[in-house]
């Protein structure tokens, strides 16, 4: 149910999406899967060996039910940080309006949706957290952020990317809102990584060597100019 990719990073794998569980200085979730993964993902937790009441962050990429969905079940988190873009939704303090497909979506799931209890702070471009360093990430949402870690090898990328173990692959234009953004996020943020070799998206099976590297190539060859960072 979980499995270890560094010393520090383990992936808990749901069915339809990933979360992940990093021991930065303090424990800290990447995402929180769907509203009723948030039990299997305490589980997950105890069996990787913490207390899951000891999880005092969480880093979320964006605001989609499947990433934001278990957040309630993480009550003893001092923080919940996101982009400033998505924070709004993850408050419960906006509705996504009905003004195209992917809102539609989001509207649709919002039945399953409650605010968590824990607060949130919205994530500026840059902004470091624990050994992270933010990355503004628009275009599969507005406030889409990845976070990476040179000193822990590992880059989550959230939904800007799938991948599937070897190859990176931009998300269909329907699950985002702006793909011309995307594109240009993509681009941005293979710029801006160091070499990591870890590099963990949102769905499907991340890559375990070679991360920043394999997401400069595909930038130069999807995005334009690509990265040469
Ligand atoms: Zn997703």
């Amino acid at each position: 149910m979980a499995r270890q990719l560094t010393d520090e990073v383990w992936l808990v794998e749901r069915p339809r999406v990933n979360v992940s569980l990093v021991d930065d200085d303090v424990l800290t979730l990447i995402d929180a899967g769907l509203p009723w993964d948030g039990p299997a993902i305490r589980e997950a937790v105890r069996e990787i060996g913490f207390d899951p009441d000891r999880i005092k962050r969480v880093l979320v990429t964006h605001f989609d039910l499947d990433h934001v969905g278990g957040l309630r079940a993480f009550p003893e988190a001092e923080a919940i940080h996101v982009g400033r873009a998505d924070a709004d939704y993850v408050r419960g303090d906006l509705t996504p309006r009905l003004s195209d497909r992917k809102r539609l979506f989001q509207r649709l799931t919002e039945f399953f949706r409650k605010p968590p209890q824990v607060p949130v702070s919205p994530v500026e471009d840059g902004e470091t957290i624990g050994s992270f360093t933010a990355v503004h990430t628009p275009g599969h949402t507005p406030g889409h952020t990845a976070y990476f870690s040179e000193k822990l090898d590992v880059v989550f990328v959230g939904d800007l990317v799938f991948s599937d173990g070897q190859a990176l692959s931009l998300p269909p234009w329907y699950l985002s809102q702006d793909t011309d953004q995307l594109r240009a996020s993509v681009d941005a943020l293979a710029s801006r990584l160091p070499p990591i070799e870890v590099l963990v998206s949102g769905h499907g099976e991340p890559l375990v060597t070679g991360g920043s590297q394999t997401l400069q190539n595909m930038a130069q060859e999807t995005c334009g100019s690509g990265g040469n960072g």
